[in-house]
């Protein structure tokens, strides 16, 4: 208890630090639009990302405008192709192999979820190597595994640097990683065993994950379940890293309202973790700057120019 007169509330006191993902976010960007006028002033390169949306899913066409506009605010070149749903796998590929070889695009990226009739691997693995910004190609899974190196996946990327920023020193952290997808659980293990953090995986079939995550100094939430890691299952002052983007229809006067929560229940975890990212307001706005970042490292990387002489 605090003493009286101290001017601290218990309720100050056990409230989690908020991890502001929209001013980290926008820190990479101030850092990607310098690098991107260096390279224009120096090399005379200008880096050029190629988004391609197949179908008109709602969510894919927000993100898909969200990436052209920051794409564009950061100085690059912005390349959108939008293909009807029924669009033939044969054809996708097509447009990826244009791309491949063209040399005014340094980044391309499909947008997921892709229609029935498309496979996702084959897709994911048409796109070169070097212009893969998403870093979901097999050569890029198996360069950050073997090395530690390639092209990040840019949501794991964006959550190591929220907690290099937050925590510092990760090397020896025990840190708990629940999800194990190839886009967000497996790299984000990848990126942690990298730190020297001593890593666990959570996920569908683990016993007692409550046990897990009451051993964590890092958590990890990337499940795709609404507020399911409460806050007695966090170790007091851990850092929580919620990955999880959920839309919960509540009812309201004027019909349902669409909110958006994580994996972690925020209002009880708050007040245990010692920081933790708000959903919204975390690790999204993180992604899209990691994906400029990528393509700012893809285009030196196609020039032969050193990044960090930028
Ligand atoms: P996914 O469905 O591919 O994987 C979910 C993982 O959660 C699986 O590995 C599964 O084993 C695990 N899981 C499921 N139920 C579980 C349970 N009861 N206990 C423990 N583990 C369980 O999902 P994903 O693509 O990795 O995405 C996860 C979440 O992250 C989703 O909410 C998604 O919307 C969000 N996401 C956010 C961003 C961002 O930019 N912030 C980017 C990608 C994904």
């Amino acid at each position: 208890m605090p003493e009286p007169g101290s001017g601290t509330t218990p309720d100050s006191l056990s409230r989690a630090r908020i991890i502001d993902g929209r001013a980290a976010a926008a820190a990479v960007r101030t850092e990607v639009s310098r690098q991107v006028s260096v390279l224009a002033a120096r090399h005379g390169v200008t880096p050029g990302l190629a988004v391609i949306l197949v179908g008109d899913d709602p969510a894919s066409e927000v993100y898909v405008r969200n990436k052209g506009r920051q794409t564009r605010e950061v100085g690059m070149r912005s390349f959108e192709t939008r293909l009807p749903a029924s669009t033939p796998q044969s054809e996708l590929l097509g447009h990826i192999a244009r791309l491949n070889v063209d040399s005014a695009v340094h980044g391309i990226l499909v947008q997921f979820p892709l229609p029935p009739q498309i496979d996702e691997r084959t897709i994911i693995d048409a796109i070169a190597p070097h212009k893969d910004v998403d870093g979901f190609s097999i050569i890029n899974t198996g360069l950050l595994a073997a090395r530690g190196t390639g092209m990040i996946p840019c949501t794991p990327l964006g959550c190591l640097l929220l907690l290099k920023q937050y925590v510092g020193e990760l090397s020896g952290q025990r840190a708990l990683v629940i999800g194990r997808s190839n886009i967000v659980g497996k790299p984000m293990v990848q990126l942690l065993l990298r730190e020297h953090c001593t890593v666990t995986v959570a996920h569908s079939r683990t016993r007692d994950l409550a046990d897990e995550c009451r051993r964590a100094d890092i958590l990890i939430a990337a499940i795709g379940k609404p507020q399911m890691i409460k806050g007695d299952w966090i170790r007091p002052g851990a850092t929580v890293i919620d990955v999880g983007i959920n839309r919960l229809s509540l009812p309201s006067a004027d019909g349902p309202r669409e909110r958006l929560v994580g994996d972690v229940d925020f209002e009880s975890a708050v007040r245990v973790a010692g920081a933790i990212t708000p959903v919204p307001g975390g690790v999204g706005p993180m992604t899209i700057a990691c994906l400029l970042r990528n393509t700012v490292a893809a285009a030196c990387a196609q020039h032969g120019v050193d990044p960090t002489g930028l």
